[in-house]
């Protein structure tokens, strides 16, 4: 009896939660990289566009490090109320191929709330970089093997990612320097302290208008239509067959988040997706706004299952592990 009580009485307060939610309490999105970096833009842009449906307060809290698997970590182990929510990207999918002791289980210690978008990346080069195409890239890549620096934002990051099927595709190993965001990596490139990246397009974009970096390539199979990276060939169509990433975010809340919590803070995402102001500074910067069943929890779970087997082999060929 009392334990029926007590079930009772938890179910009551888990629904008295959900009604409430978010109340005056800010909802914070864990973002696992630096500030002023990709995942970062779009955490604050979407923030600023679910703040209005989700009806509370939205805070960025930026925990970088370890390719983004600090920030996972922590967002694993907050409570499940709904205030501490991850927005994350494809390290969701290649960190467990990456890391023999990762603090948690993306598949299984995590609700999927949705999908956001998806994301081309451009290999960039520092400015002094004597090349100003890909095939004057590749000379000076194979003039210079044994000295080249590639930045990235650690293992697990999408620049980690690129870089790594780069180096494999063209077969010159680089030294990688990794960062807790591109954000600071760009920094260094643009100083010259760092010779390439490669990075998604939403960091890359304006310093590219702007002729900070030199621009070689991107690395999706189709070219990016957006005016700055329409005259940027694939790596595919520069000989390296097949070469294909694209990076994609998602919404994620610690296990054991109520369901009604997740329903209305993905009834919120789907208005911020159709929100123009945000669409449209996604666009302008090469991103994809996810309008398919990827949006609901339960299909990106699916397609994230897809990732890990698409990737899991690729990382494991290319030899690449921590603990
Ligand atoms: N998403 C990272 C950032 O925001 C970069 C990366 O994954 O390469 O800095």
């Amino acid at each position: 009896m009392k334990a029926l009580a007590v079930a009772a009485l938890a179910l009551a307060s888990v629904a008295a939660l959900a009604a409430d939610y978010p109340g005056d309490k800010p909802v914070t999105f864990i973002v696992p990289f630096t500030a002023g970096g990709p995942t970062d833009k779009v955490a604050r842009d979407l923030a600023e566009a679910m703040r209005k449906p989700l009806g509370g307060t939205i805070i960025i809290e930026n925990v970088g490090g370890a390719g983004g698997t600090l920030g996972a970590g922590k967002a694993a182990k907050a409570a499940p109320d709904g205030h501490t929510l991850l927005l994350h990207h494809i390290g969701m999918a290649t960190a467990p191929a990456l890391y023999r002791n990762l603090a948690y289980k993306p598949l299984e210690d995590f609700e999927f709330i949705g999908m956001i978008n998806e994301v081309p990346m451009t290999l960039i080069g520092k400015p002094s970089l004597p090349a100003n195409n890909y095939a004057e890239l590749a000379k000076w890549i194979d003039a210079n093997k044994g000295k080249i620096n590639l930045a990235n934002a650690g293992l697990g990051a999408a620049s980690h990612l690129c870089g790594l099927l780069f180096q494999s595709t063209i077969k010159v190993d680089m030294t990688t320097v990794p960062y807790k965001g591109t954000a600071p990596a760009m920094n260094d490139l643009l100083g010259g302290q760092v010779d390439l990246m490669c990075d998604q397009t939403t960091n890359t974009t304006s310093q590219i208008e702007s002729g900070k970096v030199k621009a070689f390539a991107v690395t999706t199979s189709k070219r990016v239509s957006t005016p700055a990276l329409a005259k940027l060939p694939t790596l595919d169509e520069m000989g390296l067959k097949g070469f294909n990433v694209s990076i994609w975010h998602g919404l994620y809340a610690p296990k054991g988040t109520p369901k009604a919590v997740i329903d209305k803070v993905n009834a919120a995402l789907k208005v911020a997706l159709k929100d123009a102001d945000f669409v449209k500074r996604e666009e302008a910067l090469g991103a994809v706004i996810i309008s398919d069943n990827r949006v609901d929890g339960a299909e990106h779970k699916k397609f994230v299952e897809h990732e890990i087997a698409k990737w899991t082999p690729v990382i494991k060929a290319a030899g690449q592990y921590a603990d």
